[in-house]
């Protein structure tokens, strides 16, 4: 997907119809995330076969619960960026948003995706029984000290893409879920596998499997009563941000750079600099998963759990 072939711009709305405009953002202390700490909230996303750590070279399989609309953004996967900081996965693209006139790494070629970012709760891996039934594996994951952590089920943040025409990413099926399930997909539950390195972090197939409760949108207390059916500490599902949904906030300041940061990345601004975008490493599409391990993973250092080279061409 060329710049220019997208939907007009509705950078940091919320809901499913994309704004015109976006000025509440724009202006809004640019230029922060220079720095260490958060890079943004986690991101759902599954390991590929020979990572699962649930069946060992099988397909993973993933439960997620959706908890509301999304909001849009165009946003730079920095994979392929020659000098990005260690720990940056991905930037806000300045001009598609039309944060500003200039936007290093669309200039360097390296092109932004337009996503709808969704919040889910991650309920684990899932394992069909012979029997027929399924058997939930909530994800371990390591805290701030390090150690691992039997899993609550997890507030995330899932990015789909919209893709090109032809090609239409992730955001295409939950578009069709949508209309299909009255408009809304607040309580939606869905399976989702990926079958190897080139599919989609989030996964290519994906099956709807309930709605909770019977109201359209689910209600929290509804959402919050499966979760503890299915094990969950009624304290952790019943604190104030568990059901909340992560916002444009939370991405800018962790993710939004200044030009002059990004020309850094791509060598454009520095005299003689190696590794100029313009000698063919530009790419196509970009990945925007693995930022925001603040709160653990352990797969954090895993390339291949995070989607490798080559895994944007295919959301
Ligand atoms: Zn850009």
């Amino acid at each position: 997907m060329a710049i220019g072939d997208h939907v007009s711009s509705n950078f940091g709305h919320e809901g499913w119809d994309p704004p015109e405009d976006y000025s509440e953002f724009r202006g809004d202390g640019g230029g922060g995330g220079g720095g260490g700490g958060s890079r943004g909230p986690y991101r759902f996303k599954l390991p590929v076969p020979e990572k699962n750590p649930i069946e060992r070279n099988k397909p993973a399989r993933k439960r997620v619960m959706i908890i509301g609309a999304p909001f849009y953004l165009w946003e730079h996967g920095t994979y392929k960026v020659p000098n990005v900081p260690k720990g940056i996965f991905n930037a806000i693209c300045l001009r598609q948003n039309k944060i500003s006139d200039s936007c290093a790494l669309c200039d360097g070629k390296f092109w932004p995706s337009y996503a709808a970012y969704f919040t889910v709760i991650d309920l684990g891996f899932v394992r069909y029984d012979p029997a027929g039934g399924a058997t939930l594996f909530p994800e371990p994951w390591v805290d701030k000290e390090g150690k691992q952590r039997e899993s609550q089920f997890q507030r995330r943040l899932m990015v789909a893409k919209k893709g090109g025409k032809d090609k239409p990413g992730k955001l295409a099926y939950f578009e069709d879920q949508r209309n299909r399930r009255g408009g809304d997909l607040t309580g939606c539950v869905f399976d989702t596998v990926r079958m190897g390195l080139k599919e989609p972090t989030i996964g290519e197939t994906w099956e709807f499997v309930e709605r909770v409760g019977s109201a359209v949108p689910a209600t929290i207390a509804d959402m919050q009563a499966y979760l503890i059916d299915l094990g969950a500490t009624p304290a952790d599902v019943e604190k104030d941000y568990f059901f909340q949904r992560f916002t444009i906030r939370d991405m800018e300041s962790s993710l939004l750079f200044t030009s002059e940061e990004l020309a850094q990345w791509t060598g454009v601004s520095g005299a003689g600099a190696a590794g100029h975008p313009a000698d063919g490493r530009s790419v196509r599409s970009t990945r925007t998963e693995g930022a925001g391990f603040e709160d653990g993973g352990q797969f954090r250092d895993d390339p291949d759990y995070r989607g490798g080279p080559g895994n944007g061409e295919n959301w």
